[in-house]
């Protein structure tokens, strides 16, 4: 099941290129402060997901192409990063000069957040604010989303922990300064364009991830690629601590990082999770 967010806080079952509104079957009230909605389908879905089923067979759709998406999950109660998880990116990043003075890669760093702030969605644009001399890179990630939370999650279990996925850009200023400020810029984290349940995706191992700038590939890899692997960023997480329904885990990128530019159009697609492209621009002058 592919659960989005649209047009204010609503919530939708997308299926092929439509989408059906079901904000009133999960209790949603879009308006809501703090949005968090679908925190809390997340946390009931064993008992939300016939009720929804049994909507679908008669609720209308409109075409996606009509709606707005939003960023299916705006308030998660954590949005943690795996740092260097590939080690062709690992291997980059020594020799291009970017990477931070001793940092390791995640199997021996463990895991860092960046700011629920930077969350945006797959209709929105990336903002490059104005510094002056500095590179603004896309990092290809996967977004994990944890359902049923835990401490201390074994990684034979992990998977059992999972809602679903979704495409994630890590946007990251380069250069020197606290890694979860120049990860945490509004709008550095585009998260979507919807939720593909764990289900639908199957074992998160043979997936590919790709990622294109104004139409040229830039970054391709696949799951199993990964140094700590879907079910190991769980458990590592999750041993420091306790993951609940909608935290969310981004899986770290494999090499060919780059900068984005105002005016570029940058394209991710997770494969059976989805796809979304999104334009770049200037927080000063907007192109
Ligand atoms: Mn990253």
């Amino acid at each position: 099941m592919k659960i989005a967010r649209f047009n204010g806080g609503k919530i939708g079952i997308v299926t092929g290129d439509r989408i059906a509104d079901v904000t009133a079957v999960c209790g949603v009230d879009p308006g809501e402060w703090p949005p968090v909605g679908m925190n809390r389908i997340i946390a009931n879905f064993a008992t939300l997901r016939p009720k929804i089923e049994a909507a679908l067979k008669t609720a209308p759709t409109v075409p996606l192409a009509d709606v707005k998406l939003q960023t299916p999950l705006p308030w998660p109660h954590k949005l943690l990063a795996m740092p260097s998880n590939f080690r062709d990116h690992a291997a980059e990043m020594k020799t291009s000069g970017f990477g931070v003075a001793g940092s390791l890669p995640a199997d021996e760093a463990g895991f860092f957040m960046k700011s629920n702030g930077s969350l945006s969605g797959p209709e929105e644009a990336i903002e490059i604010p104005d510094r002056p001399g500095r590179e603004f890179h896309h990092e290809c990630e996967m977004a994990t989303i944890i359902g049923t939370g835990g401490k201390d999650i074994p990684v034979d279990k992990a998977l059992d922990h999972i809602f679903g996925y979704a495409c994630l850009i890590d946007v990251t200023m380069r250069g020197k300064g606290e890694r979860v400020m120049r990860k945490s810029f509004d709008t550095f984290c585009p998260v979507g364009p919807w939720i593909t349940t764990a289900d639908e995706v199957g074992a998160p191992d043979d997936i590919d991830m790709k990622l294109w700038v104004n139409g040229e590939l830039r970054q391709h890899s696949v799951a199993n690629m990964m140094i700590v692997g879907i079910r190991e960023q769980v458990q590592t997480c999750s041993e420091v601590t306790t993951l609940v329904p909608g935290d969310i885990i981004a899986s770290g990128t494999m090499a060919g990082v780059g900068p984005l530019k105002p005016g570029d159009t940058v394209e991710i697609e997770i494969a059976r999770v989805g796809k979304m492209k999104l334009a770049v621009t200037s927080r000063l002058a907007p192109v």
